[in-house]
This record gives C-alpha cells, structure tokens and sequence, in this order.
C-alpha cells in the first residue's frame, strides 16, 4: 500500500520506520527541515513505562493549587484560556476518579512497557545509538510526606507488575554517586529498575536513516495546508500548494494534529502543553547524574545523555506559544544546581521548549477513524519517547491488517 505519512517527530519517524518494514511503500512529509526539530527534539529522555502515569488522577485539583503557588512552580497557566482549553480541561477533571485513573494508567503501562520492549528489539536488529542508558529511573523525595505518600504509587506498581526499589538515603546514593554531596537535601527515593534513557532526537534521526534504507521517502520543507476528503475516504493532502496523494494516510503530527483534523469534522482532544528543557555540558563526570533523577518536590527530570545532562519539566497551559520565558529557566536551573552543583556548566547550557501533545486521559490516540483511510497515531503528551516505538509498531500492525501483540481496542478515537 502507498502510505503518506503527515509529520516526521519520533511517532511519525517510528511509525513510518515499521510501516515499511511491513511492506509498504512510504512517504514522510513534514515542514522541518529534518526529523524531530520539534517537540522531540530535546525532552527530558526518559524512556519510563514505571512512571508512566496520566496527569489525570485522584487529588490533581488540590496539587495544582500548590503547585501553582510555589516559587519554582511546575504548573503555569497563561492568560490565554481558550474553548479549547476549558473543553480539554474539564475532560482532564472528568478523569481524576479512582475508577478512571486506575482504568487509564492500566493502559498507559499496557502501550509503555510493550514500547520498552519494542525498542530492545529495535536495537537488536538495527544497532541504533542513541546515548541509551539502562540503568532505571529515580524518584527523589524531599519531604518525609513524598516518602510515606510513595506507599500509594507502590501499590500501583504492584497492582500492574512493575518492579521498583524504595531507598533510602544511602539506597539512592548508591543508585546515583553523585548525589553523596547534597545528602542532606533528601530523605530517600523510588528506583524503577527497568526504565531506561537515551537521546530522542538522535534515535529519530537514526531511525530514520534506517527508514530510508528501507525505501521510505522523508520530504522536509513541506508544510501541510489541508487534508481534503471525498465523501467518507481522504482524496489527498495538500502541501505547499501542491496535492499529495495515497491509499491510507497517517496523521501524527503532535500537538498539531487537532487543527488539520477539524476540517474533517474531527474533534481530536489533543491539547499543547508547554514544557521546557536546559541542555547542560558535563564538565565533572563525577557530579553528574548515571541516569534520570526526578525531583518529586518540582517535577524537575535531570538525566545523563552521553557527555550532556538535560533538565526537563513546567507545566504550561496557554495555547500554542513557544516563546522561551526566562523565568521558566528558574526552576530547571535550580534543580541541577541543587542536585548535581559540580556536574555541569550552567553557563554554557542551552535552552528549549516543546509543546506536548496531551490527551485529557493521558493515554495516546492510535488507530482508525471514521475515514477508511485515515489513521491516528498522535496524543503522547508527557510519554512520546517512552511509548514511541510500540505506537509506531502497534499502528503498522492495524494498518496492515495484523493483530497487534498488545489490546489496542481502548486506544482508539472511539473512546471518546
Ligand atoms: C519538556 C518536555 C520533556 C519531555 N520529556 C519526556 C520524557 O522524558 N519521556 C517521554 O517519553 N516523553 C517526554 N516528553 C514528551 C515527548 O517529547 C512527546 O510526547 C513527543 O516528542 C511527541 O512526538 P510527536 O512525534 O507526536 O510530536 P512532534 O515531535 O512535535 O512531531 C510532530 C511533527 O509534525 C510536524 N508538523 C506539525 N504541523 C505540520 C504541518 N502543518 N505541516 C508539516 N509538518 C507539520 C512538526 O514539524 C513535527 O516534526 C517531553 C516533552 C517535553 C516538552
């Protein structure tokens, strides 16, 4: 089958990668000038299915009113409220119950850890170099409240399988040497074994090198107008002025996806939230973290990838705004300073942000739509790195007419 692809981010890049590994004959378009220049460019580079957790969750509304209250705030919200905002907000509160929370982290874990295991395979069979860690995830608890409060999550973890460590003070720094320095400033911390790091824009791109080994087409410099239906099929995409056309088409297009999908008549419940990252070059090895560290108190993930350590974390909501505010750089700053003081070189550090394509369950959008030949698979928010590579397998498996290794039955458009 001829297959366009509309976006070349890690999801569109691992989804064209598989779809041409099935037999198909792909093309890639997206108005980058490479793959992964947007919001895959530089997250927090956690590949974390033990944290892979919907925002939506019970006691969110008395959290956001803290958070919003800190001096290193993790949640900002801009005085940009939209229809789209409230819509997609008053989901995200609709999903805060025991019931659904519990529905929606089950098949979040369900995608992230077949995912993981996707990319295991992925390196085995390509060789792909990507600064890949796999040496788990911690979670640092400030406060004795985080610690006795990690009884819930443990529950959780145990509930679905997921190994993890709780640690104490001597526990993490042995996780994390570095931390030996600043012992004072935690009490202890959550270890999740089997969650790996790495670069997600170096994998995109190497992917993509592989991709186009197998033939598939990446056309960059192109800018997606419409998409233009015939009745209940998609007739063609136009970009830069000119019809592109194909037997199935795929949109994954991140944050983006809403607005070419509303002319079609649907309502996508993807919305931008804004996130920031600081890139940092290590100058002691020693000081620098082994691998992700998430600070628990201002939702600040510092990871080790190759010779840099990214920091990545905020919350904001106002729309479709890129603008690097300074006073968003504060928190990130602070947390590595705090935390790993000798590792890096703030000065040299450098700064980004991304919009995270966010469903209000927290759970991606992958799958068929009420077009025959229009396909989802966008809405990763906080998770595309994570849940990248078994999206992209998952999506070529329904595509192609093969039964997915994993239910897929819930993570379709219908469920909304
Ligand atoms: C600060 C931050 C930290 C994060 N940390 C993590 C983490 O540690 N682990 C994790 O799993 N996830 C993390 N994420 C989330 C993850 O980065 C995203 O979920 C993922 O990158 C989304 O990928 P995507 O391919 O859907 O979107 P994108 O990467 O944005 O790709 C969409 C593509 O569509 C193209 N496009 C859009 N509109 C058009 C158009 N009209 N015409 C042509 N092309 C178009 C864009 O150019 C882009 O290349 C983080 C995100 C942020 C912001």
């Amino acid at each position: 089958m001829k297959i366009l692809v509309l976006g070349s981010g890690v999801i569109g890049t691992t989804s064209a990668y598989y779809l041409a590994r099935a037999g198909h004959e792909v093309t890639v378009l997206d108005r980058q000038a490479g793959p992964a220049l947007e919001t895959s460019f530089a997250n927090a580079g956690e590949v974390s299915p033990g944290y892979s957790a919907p925002w939506a969750s019970p006691g969110l509304l008395w959290k956001a009113v803290k958070w919003l209250a800190m001096t290193y705030r993790p949640l900002v919200l801009r005085h940009r409220i939209s229809p789209e905002m409230i819509r997609w907000g008053l989901q995200l509160l609709a999903n805060c119950s025991d019931r659904r929370y519990a529905l929606n982290k089950g098949r979040m874990l369900r995608l992230a850890e077949y995912s993981r295991d996707c990319l295991g395979e992925l390196r085995q069979t390509t060789g792909l170099h990507y600064d890949q860690r796999m040496q788990g995830t911690l979670q640092l608890f400030r406060k004795q409240q985080q610690l006795d409060g990690a009884a819930a999550d443990m529950k959780v973890l145990d509930d679905f399988g997921v190994g993890y460590e709780l640690l104490d003070r001597a526990g993490c720094i042995a996780a994390e040497p570095a931390l030996a320095g600043v012992a004072e400033k935690f009490l202890g911390g959550l270890r999740l074994p089997g969650d790996e790091t790495g670069d997600c824009f170096k994998f995109t791109n190497a992917l993509a090198e592989q991709a186009g080994a197998l033939g598939v087409d990446f056309r960059f410099n192109s800018r997606i107008e419409a998409i233009l239906r015939d009745g209940s099929r998609i007739s063609g995409v136009l970009v830069n002025g000119e019809m592109h056309h194909a037997d199935a088409y795929l949109l994954a297009l991140g944050s983006y996806s809403p607005i070419l999908a509303a002319p079609l008549g649907l309502r996508l419940p993807v919305y931008p939230v804004k996130g920031y990252s600081i890139t940092v070059p290590i100058v002691d090895v020693a000081g620098a973290p082994e691998s992700t560290v998430m600070d628990e108190t201002y939702k600040v993930a510092v990871t080790r990838l190759g010779d840099r350590i990214r920091v990545g974390g905020t919350a904001e909501l106002g729309g479709y705004d890129l603008t690097l505010y300074p006073a968003r750089r504060r928190p990130l700053d602070f947390v590595v300073s705090d935390l790993f003081p000798r590792g890096g070189d703030l000065a040299r550090a450098s700064y980004w942000t991304g919009l995270r394509p966010m469903t209000p369950d927290g759970t991606p959008i992958i799958g068929a739509t009420p077009y025959a030949n229009l396909f989802l698979n966008t809405g990763h928010g906080t998770l595309g790195w994570t849940m990248a590579a078994g999206s992209g397998q998952v999506l070529a498996d329904i595509i192609s007419g093969h039964s997915p290794a994993i239910d897929t039955s819930d993570l379709g458009l219908a469920r909304y």
